[in-house]
C-alpha cells in the first residue's frame, strides 16, 4: 500500500505515475521598508512591462501553433490586463510614496484580485488570469526563477498551488504524467483543459498537498480522486498500465446488432483532433459558448463559421451537432453586460436568451451554421438548448427559416441542417411529443435535466447526492424522451456527463438511446461497453431499473 493517500477532485478518468515537480511561485518580494529611488523603480516597472509584452506575444504565437487559435486567445487577455490603466496608475502612484516596484506590482494586483475571487463561476477565472500577469511581474522585478512547464523531464507530476490557463497550455501530454493542485473544482479550466487532453488530474487537494516534496514518487488517480504517496508495484504497475480501453475506429454495434453511435462533446477547435483520434464517430455536442469565452468582443460571423467548417472538415464521413449559444446560467460573459440575475439557473438561459428580441447574436450564428453545413465536409445538425416550449421551439425555427432567406437573398451558398431540441427541463420531457414531431432529433442534457427533476443544483457539492441521474425519476424522465422521440419517428441521443460512464452504457442502450455523446477520453472504454451489451437483456434490465421505487435499487438491479 502507498506510504499516503491524499484526496481531492478527479478531473480525468485516467491514473498515471511519476515524480513530483514543485511549480511554485518562488518569488520573495523585497523588504517594504528599504530604500527606494523612485526614477529608479519606475523605470523597472516599465522595462518589465515591456518585457512581459514581449513574453506574452511570443507565447501566444507558441500556443497558438501548438494548440490552437483559441486557447492563445488567454494571451490577449493577458496582455490587456498588463496594459490596464487602473492598475498602471496604482503602481506608479505606490512608488511615487516610496515603495519599491516589486511590492507595488504586488499590492496593486492583490486588490484587483480579490475583487474577482469573490464573484462566480468563470469571472472568478478571471483572478488566475491576474496572478498570471501579476508573477509575471513579480518574476521580472525580482529575477525569481520557475520551472519551464514546456520542457519537464518525461515522466513528470506537476504539483502546483494552481495553475492557471497559459500554465496548463504548455503542460505536454506526451511529457506529463498527471497533476494535482491544491485549489480547483471539476469545471475549472485546469481541469476542463486536463480532461481535454485525457491527462490525470486531481484537483482541490487542500494544503495538505504542500507536504509532497520534490521527487517523491506519486499515482495520481484521476477517476477515484486521489493521490498515493509512494505507491507500492501494484499500484505503481496498475497506473502506469492505465491508458483505457483500446481506441476502436469504426462504428460499434451491441453484440446482438444494434449501432448506437458514439460522438464526442467538445468546446474549442483544438478538441476536435483528440475526439477523432480516440474513436468518435463525430460530434454530438459542440458547446459554442465556449468560443465567445476568454475575449473582449463576440467572434465575428466569419470565425464561428471557420470553427464549425473545421469541425465539419474534422469528421468527413460523421455528424456534427453544434448546439447554438448556452451563456447564462453558471455561463457568464463579461463583455456582454448581461443583467445580474437573482437565481440565473432559473433565469435568461440558452434558448431564452438567444430569442430575446434586443441580440442579433442568434441570427449571426445561424447564418455561419447554415454556410458551414454548404461548405464543410461533414453533416451538421443545430439543436437548441434550454427548450421549455412549442413557442421557443417554433420561433427558433423561424429565425432558421429566416437566416436561410437572408443568405438566399444575398446569394450566399447556405444548407439547412438536421435540427434538434436539448431535453434539459422537466416540461420539455412531458412535451417530447410535440417536440419530437417538430425535429429530426431530441438530445438529453442529463446535467441540467437532473438538476431540474431532482431540485439539486448541479454546482452544490452539499445536494451531491440528489444531483444523481440514476434517480429513478430522472430514468423515467429518460424513458419517456426516448419513448416520445422514436414515436415521432425522431432520433434521440444523451450528452450530458451520463452518457460517458461506461458503468451505465448498458443502462442507456436498454433505454433505447441511439447516440451517446461524451468526453473524448472516455469514448474508447463506452465503445468497449457497448460492443460488450446484449441489447435484448440491457432493455430488460433497464425496464427493472426505471421502475424501481428507490436509487439503490436502481443500483441494484445494474450493478448485477
Ligand atoms: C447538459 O445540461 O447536460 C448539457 C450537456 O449542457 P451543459 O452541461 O453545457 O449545460
Ligand atoms: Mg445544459
Amino acid at each position: 500500500m502507498a506510504e499516503r493517500t491524499l484526496r481531492g477532485t478527479g478531473a480525468t478518468p485516467r491514473s498515471g505515475v511519476g515524480t513530483v515537480v514543485w511549480y511554485g511561485r518562488d518569488i520573495s518580494l523585497p523588504d517594504p521598508d528599504g530604500e527606494v529611488d523612485p526614477e529608479a523603480e519606475t523605470e523597472r516597472f516599465a522595462d518589465a512591462v515591456e518585457t512581459a509584452r514581449a513574453e506574452l506575444e511570443a507565447e501566444r504565437e507558441a500556443t497558438a501553433e501548438r494548440v490552437g487559435e483559441s486557447e492563445a486567445a488567454v494571451f490577449d487577455a493577458h496582455i490587456q490586463f498588463l496594459e490596464d490603466p487602473t492598475i498602471e496608475d496604482a503602481v506608479e502612484t505606490s512608488i511615487g510614496d516610496g515603495v519599491d516596484a516589486a511590492n507595488a506590482v504586488d499590492d496593486a494586483f492583490g486588490g484587483h484580485i480579490e475583487q474577482f475571487e469573490g464573484m462566480d463561476g468563470r469571472m472568478a477565472e478571471r483572478a488566475d488570469d491576474l496572478r498570471d500577469v501579476r508573477d509575471r511581474l513579480l518574476r521580472l522585478l525580482t529575477d525569481g526563477e520557475r520551472v519551464d512547464l514546456s520542457d519537464l523531464p518525461e515522466g513528470s507530476v506537476v504539483l502546483a498551488e494552481r495553475l492557471t490557463p497559459s500554465d496548463t497550455a504548455q503542460l505536454d501530454p506526451e511529457r506529463v504524467a498527471g497533476f494535482a493542485t491544491v485549489t480547483g473544482g471539476r469545471t475549472s479550466h485546469a481541469a476542463i483543459f486536463a480532461r481535454s487532453l485525457a491527462l490525470p488530474a486531481v484537483v482541490g487537494v487542500g494544503d495538505e498537498l504542500e507536504s509532497i516534496e520534490e521527487g517523491t514518487e506519486v499515482v495520481v488517480d484521476g477517476d477515484a480522486g486521489t493521490l498515493l504517496i509512494e505507491p507500492d508495484d501494484d499500484e505503481r504497475e496498475a497506473a502506469a498500465a492505465d491508458s483505457g480501453a483500446a481506441v476502436v475506429e469504426a462504428a460499434v454495434e451491441t453484440a446482438d446488432g444494434r449501432e448506437i453511435e458514439i460522438a464526442a462533446n467538445v468546446g474549442r477547435p483544438e478538441e476536435l483532433e483528440p475526439a477523432a483520434d480516440r474513436g468518435a464517430d463525430g460530434v454530438g455536442l459542440y458547446r459554442t459558448e465556449f468560443l465567445f469565452l476568454d475575449r473582449e468582443t463576440p467572434p465575428s460571423e466569419d470565425e464561428q463559421y471557420e470553427a464549425v467548417r473545421e469541425a465539419l472538415d474534422t469528421f468527413p464521413e460523421g455528424r456534427v451537432v453544434v448546439r447554438t449559444l448556452d451563456i447564462g446560467g453558471d455561463k457568464r460573459i463579461p463583455y456582454l453586460d448581461l443583467p445580474e440575475e437573482e437565481n440565473p439557473f432559473l433565469g435568461e438561459r440558452g434558448i431564452r436568451r438567444s430569442l430575446d428580441p434586443d441580440t442579433d447574436l442568434f441570427a449571426t450564428q445561424l447564418r455561419a451554421l447554415l454556410r458551414a453545413a454548404a461548405d464543410g465536409a461533414g453533416d451538421l445538425a443545430v439543436m437548441f438548448p434550454l427548450v421549455a416550449t412549442v413557442e421557443e421551439l417554433d420561433a427558433a425555427l423561424a429565425a432558421l427559416d429566416d437566416a436561410v432567406a437572408d443568405l438566399e437573398d444575398r446569394g450566399v451558398a447556405a444548407e439547412r441542417p438536421e435540427v434538434g431540441v436539448m431535453i434539459e427541463t422537466p416540461s420539455a420531457v412531458f412535451m417530447a411529443d410535440e417536440l419530437a414531431a417538430r425535429v429530426d432529433f431530441l438530445s438529453i442534457g442529463t446535467n441540467d435535466l437532473t438538476q431540474y427533476v431532482m431540485a439539486a443544483d448541479r454546482e452544490n457539492e452539499r445536494v451531491g447526492d440528489l444531483h444523481d441521474p440514476t434517480h429513478p425519476g430522472v430514468l423515467r424522465a429518460i424513458h419517456r424522451t426516448v419513448e416520445a422521440a422514436h414515436d415521432g419517428d425522431a432520433w434521440v441521443g444523451m450528452c450530458g456527463e451520463m452518457a460517458g460512464d461506461p458503468d451505465l452504457t448498458e443502462l442507456l442502450v436498454g433505454l433505447g438511446l441511439d447516440e451517446l455523446s461524451m468526453s473524448a477520453v472516455t469514448i474508447p472504454d463506452v465503445k468497449a461497453a457497448v460492443r460488450e451489451t446484449e441489447y435484448s437483456t440491457a432493455s430488460e434490465r433497464a425496464d427493472a431499473a426505471r421502475l424501481a421505487a428507490t436509487r439503490s435499487a436502481v443500483h441494484d438491479t445494474i450493478d448485477t
